[in-house]
């Protein structure tokens, strides 16, 4: 057998495929951060962890690498830019960066900052946010694009902007916003800029297919279109019309739902153009992915596109259609979110314990013992004669099941029950081992291998950190962060600190045809070992619920530095939720809760229960678990 190499676990982990560049594993064997999408600087993530234990910050972390987020917005701009040069396309490419995908304002401030010098703008859909890129970009050049359903204050919000100079551009999701956005504009005398979405007629793939067809949520029919025309020429605003917009949904896997959606919508502009609205924006909205599973496929957590065949679709094809219909050139709008923010950061956590049944329990054959626990052991000695692994296994669960029925009944002791249990286990394991030797592993023995694998206790709560794993399957990459010099012998799932069955992740890439588990390292006794989620930068970030109360994570920002031997410095760090800030949000009063149990322990220090002294360190005791990190300490 040759010596694993870290080049092993590149492959394994496939980090080169969903990467893009940004990661990769250094000669420590850590796993390391190309923060610009190129070799020469490097940090090691295990340093960032290093040095935030040594500032106090304790697990599990969100770890934001901004130059990343810097190197995505360049990266849009200037594929738009290179291809559009390429194409001689006439218009100019005007992206804006919705922030829905991760309000956080350090996380806005560097994507207004990185895309300054490109007029790259925001998208809002709600009025807090509306508020929030209000604040943020006060670009003349850069749009701003309000999508989402909108009220008569959404509305002035809106045209605030354009007092000011802004290019707001509201975006009519439904036929009874234009007479609001009408109304408002005379009342406040302000000329509006309005696009209008159009709702597609294309059928769109992937999870978020519900974004667009007919009965889409949001957009307006070809004849609710017209109309609108009609209206705003009859109220003398049809100049107002800037923009055509759809979104055809999130994370698409397939460049041919753009392909369609391009040619549909670009059919819609021209006529519209024809007609006599002078539009100069055409939108395609988000939906531009992010390859998770590192398949560059059409699965749900892939795309089988990169950025530059993206591009060039919507380019190319906008351009043919504008020629063929003799309309100029209008400029393209984007408004991809997930492709933007997802590589940024990551969750970082310890493994706190491994989770496996014990199969120590004695079970020995007695005398006078039930005929099901010897049948048990019967199937087990015949399955280690090569007797077949299906039938062993069908015959070991319908036994189960029996004795199990039998023990309700009173049939079976406590201890014959633990004995069949536990041959039963043993049983899977051997078989679990048996068919990781198989090409194709039949399905009903695939189940078995989930259950039986063992499981990471990991410190952080999936419903805050990774919610789309939990809640629509998404497959996230996750990865050691050191020993890659190490071959992984173990295969687990990962639970987390909540007390939610469904707090789990267990669907990961595919790794030697698994996806139910992934290689880790087995546990040392006095190291800690870190595993970090990728790919959270987008929604997951932000999502994030209080289940169980755990609240949000401790962060640390991470600036490159070239001048610096480690290549980094933390230029931030933003303290998670303390347990009195999340009760505080549940309506409890940190400072009722502390003074009852005080209240408490001191009767029972008068009523000489507890000693003064142990009465006074246990109130501190209570206060400082308030004040502190809901997570777990070690
Ligand atoms: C959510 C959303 C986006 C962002 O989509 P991504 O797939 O994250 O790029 C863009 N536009 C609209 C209208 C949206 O609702």
């Amino acid at each position: 057998m040759k010596n694993w190499t870290t080049k092993d676990s590149l492959d394994l982990y496939k980090i080169d495929k969903w990467g893009e560049g940004y990661f990769s594993v250094n000669s420590k064997g850590n796993l390391s951060v190309n923060p610009e999408s190129k070799k020469s600087l490097s940090i090691d993530i295990n340093e960032v962890i290093e040095e935030m234990k040594e500032q106090g910050v304790t697990f599990p972390v969100v770890i934001r690498f901004h130059d990343i987020l810097r190197s995505r917005v360049k990266q849009i701009n200037k594929t738009f830019r290179s291809v559009i040069e390429e194409a001689e396309y006439e218009g100019r490419y005007q992206g804006v960066y919705p922030i829905k995908v991760n309000q956080m304002r350090e996380v806005v401030e560097e994507i207004v900052d990185a895309g300054k010098i490109y007029d790259y703008g925001l998208e809002a859909g709600s009025k807090p946010e509306l508020l929030a890129v209000l604040s943020m970009n006060d670009s003349k050049k850069c749009l701003t694009i309000l999508n989402g359903y909108k009220d008569d204050e959404y509305m002035r919000l809106a045209l605030l902007g354009n007092k000011v100079g802004r290019k707001m551009i509201i975006v009519i999701e439904k036929f009874s916003e234009i007479e609001k956005i009408i109304r408002i504009s005379k009342e406040l005398n302000v000329q509006p800029l309005v696009g209008l979405r159009g709702k597609m007629s294309v059928a769109g793939c992937g999870r978020w297919a519900g974004s667009t067809g007919e009965r889409a949520k949001f957009g307006l029919s070809v004849s609710e279109m017209i109309q609108a025309v009609e209206i705003f020429t009859k109220n003398d605003m049809i100049d107002s019309i800037k923009l055509f917009h759809f979104h055809i949904g999130s994370q698409i896997p397939e460049i041919r739902s753009f392909k369609e959606a391009v040619s549909e919508g670009g059919r819609i502009y021209a006529k519209l153009v024809q007609m006599g609205v002078p539009l100069e924006y055409f939108d395609v909205g988000g939906g531009l992915g992010v390859d998770y599973d590192g398949t560059r496929s059409n699965n749900e957590s892939s795309t089988n596109y990169n950025f530059t065949e993206y591009v060039s679709d919507i380019v190319y094809s906008l351009k043919q259609i504008c020629d063929l219909e003799g309309v100029t050139h209008p400029h393209i709008v984007t408004e991809s979110g997930r492709a933007i923010t997802a590589h940024h950061s990551c969750v970082v956590t310890n493994v706190i314990d491994k989770i496996e049944a014990a199969n120590d329990f004695n079970t020995k054959k007695e005398t006078g013992e039930h005929i099901f626990v010897s049948n048990m052991r019967e199937i087990e000695a015949e399955l280690y004669e090569r007797h077949s692994l299906q039938e062993s296994f069908n015959d070991a669960a319908k036994l189960k099941e029996d004795a199990l029925n039998a023990f309700k009944l009173g049939i079976l002791s406590l201890s014959e029950r633990a004995k069949i249990e536990t041959i039963f286990n043993k049983i899977n394991l051997f078989i679990e081992n048996e068919t990781s030797k198989l090409e194709i592993i039949p399905e009903e023995l695939q189940i078995l291998t989930n259950d039986n694998s063992p499981k990471y206790l990991c410190n952080f709560s999936v419903f805050q950190s990774a919610a789309d794993s939990w809640a629509i399957g998404q497959v996230l990459p996750v990865v050691p962060i050191t020993r890659l010099n190490e071959e992984p012998t173990v295969n687990c799932s990962i639970a987390d600190i909540t007390c939610d069955s469904d707090g789990k992740i267990d669907r990961f890439i595919e790794i030697n045809g698994q996806e139910s588990t992934f290689p880790v390292h087995d546990l040392k006794k006095d190291e800690d070992y870190y595993l970090g989620i990728f790919l959270t930068g987008a929604y997951q970030d932000v999502m994030g619920d209080m289940h169980n109360l755990f609240g949000r994570l401790n962060e640390v920002h991470v600036f490159k530095d070239e001048e610096d031997p480690s290549g980094f410095y933390i230029e931030e760090i933003i303290k998670g939720q303390s347990c009195s800030k999340v009760l505080s949000t549940m309506q409890y009063n940190p400072k009722y809760m502390a003074y009852s149990v005080k209240k408490v322990i001191d009767r029972e220090i008068s009523r000489g229960k507890i000693p003064a002294r142990m009465g006074v360190k246990l109130v501190d005791f209570y206060e400082d678990c308030l004040k502190g990190y809901t997570y777990l300490k070690n």
